[in-house]
């Protein structure tokens, strides 16, 4: 049926069955990232109850297509279905399926079949029964549509639930996973790539609620890179419920540890001391692990080597879930997700002014060591956090300075 029609909305719950005893936890949080979504795109009075092991949204004016979209973001779904509802008599049943087809867009359509869900097994019609005269009744409405059981054109489902009976034609899929504020807090090491836009996503899926933080390498980079970084958060923010983002003017910091070490580790050594801003913010906000889009071998900090030595002199649990994956395999994730037409374009994030000609591959244990020994910039660290920029986002992607 064409988008801006449907009043009802089912939502599917992914994972949930997994999670016995704290099921109505998972229910709480899911229940309550729906009402944020909603109320962050500025829809009101809608009533969001449970039938059957799935959420039901019921509206008085019709969910837009955005409306949709956003719905179909929320991670612990599994699946986003615009609906008709009607009342449990089989009679009208064919009425609303007709409903349907007449609003759909036929053009393309020469097949169809009807699906009928009876979850509610006091229902006296068995759902075969319910397909196959719904069917033979549409094929007398509709002369020039032909039944096909598998693959056609158009699905019509018919769910018969506890208190109503839905019809519906369209199912849009969501991320699954776990509701958002169920696994704990990270902190997001956002860059201006295609890497850590999709670890977000996958952590998002995984339920970990997430505070993004970047590391700016102002002046030494434009202020485009602060916007590229906006509009990339502005995306993972809609997989989030609410979440922030922190902006570290690293720059300066930069040009200091760059004097101060040899510069074949300057990269591994920014790459630690971010992780000591980012246990710094942990602490703050009661994250208890950081988040990367480091995979094993893609460039030079990401060597074993490398990210051992950084984990060796770092506090706090350091998620990776890209490690094993291959570029095309994050890249095809960051097109579904939308983040990499925005990763792609071309400012340098990082600063290729201070980046070593040779980056070490193999970091050595004692000259880190001894490069900890000797220059205490803890005081830097805490200062660098304390000084960022703070921008709250909304679960409808919106940016808001915290002043
Ligand atoms: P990405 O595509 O995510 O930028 P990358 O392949 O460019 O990753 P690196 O630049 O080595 O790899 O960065 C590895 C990880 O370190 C990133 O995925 C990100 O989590 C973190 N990181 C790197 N630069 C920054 C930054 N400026 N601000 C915040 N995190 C960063
Ligand atoms: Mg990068």
């Amino acid at each position: 049926m064409i988008a801006g029609m449907y009043n009802t909305i089912i939502i599917n719950i992914d994972e949930l069955w997994l999670k016995g005893k704290n099921r109505p936890f998972y229910f709480k949080t899911l229940k309550k990232n729906i009402k944020a979504v909603l109320k962050a795109v500025g829809r009101k009075n809608i009533s969001v109850y449970i039938e059957n092991h799935r959420f039901v949204l019921n509206a008085e004016q019709p969910f837009s297509e955005e409306n949709i979209i956003a719905l179909s973001n929320i991670p612990g779904t599994n699946s986003v279905i615009p609906a008709a509802r009607i009342g449990k008599d089989y009679k009208n049943v064919f009425s609303a399926v007709a409903k349907e087809i007449e609003n759909t867009d036929l053009t393309n359509v020469e097949t169809f079949r009807i699906f009928t869900r009876r979850v509610d097994k006091h229902f006296t019609i068995k759902s075969m029964d319910v397909s196959k005269e719904i069917g033979a009744m549409v094929i007398d409405k509709f002369p020039d549509l032909k039944a096909k059981m598998v693959k056609p054109d158009l699905q019509i489902e018919i769910r018969i639930l506890k208190d109503f009976i839905y019809i519906s034609s369209r199912k849009i899929t969501a991320p699954g996973g776990l509701p958002v504020g169920t696994n704990g807090h990270l902190i997001t090491m956002l860059s201006g790539g295609i890497d850590s836009p999709v670890a977000s996503y996958l952590m998002s899926k995984r339920g970990c609620k997430q505070t993004f933080m970047f590391f700016y390498a102002y002046p030494m980079v434009g202020e485009e890179v602060k916007e590229k970084i906006e509009k990339l958060t502005s995306i993972l923010g809609r997989y989030q419920c609410w979440s922030r983002l922190y902006i570290i003017k690293f720059g300066d910091f930069q040009k200091k540890l760059s004097k101060l070490c040899k510069e074949d580790y300057r990269t591994v050594l920014f790459r630690k001391y971010m992780m000591e801003c980012g246990s710094i913010l942990a602490k703050k906000v009661d994250a208890q692990a950081l988040l990367t889009g480091d995979s094993l071998g893609q460039v030079s900090s990401q060597t074993l080597t490398n990210i051992s030595e950084i984990d060796h002199f770092t506090d706090l649990t350091i998620f990776r879930p890209l490690v094993g994956l291959n570029k095309i395999e994050i890249i095809q994730i960051a097109k579904n997700i939308g983040t990499y037409k925005i990763s792609v374009i071309p400012f340098d994030d990082a600063c290729s002014m201070l980046a070593p000609r040779h980056p070490v591959l193999r970091s050595e244990r004692q000259y880190l060591e001894n490069f900890f020994e000797e220059n205490d910039l803890n005081n830097d660290m805490r200062e660098l956090v304390e000084t960022a920029e703070i921008y709250d986002v909304d679960p409808a992607g919106v940016l808001t300075e915290v002043i």
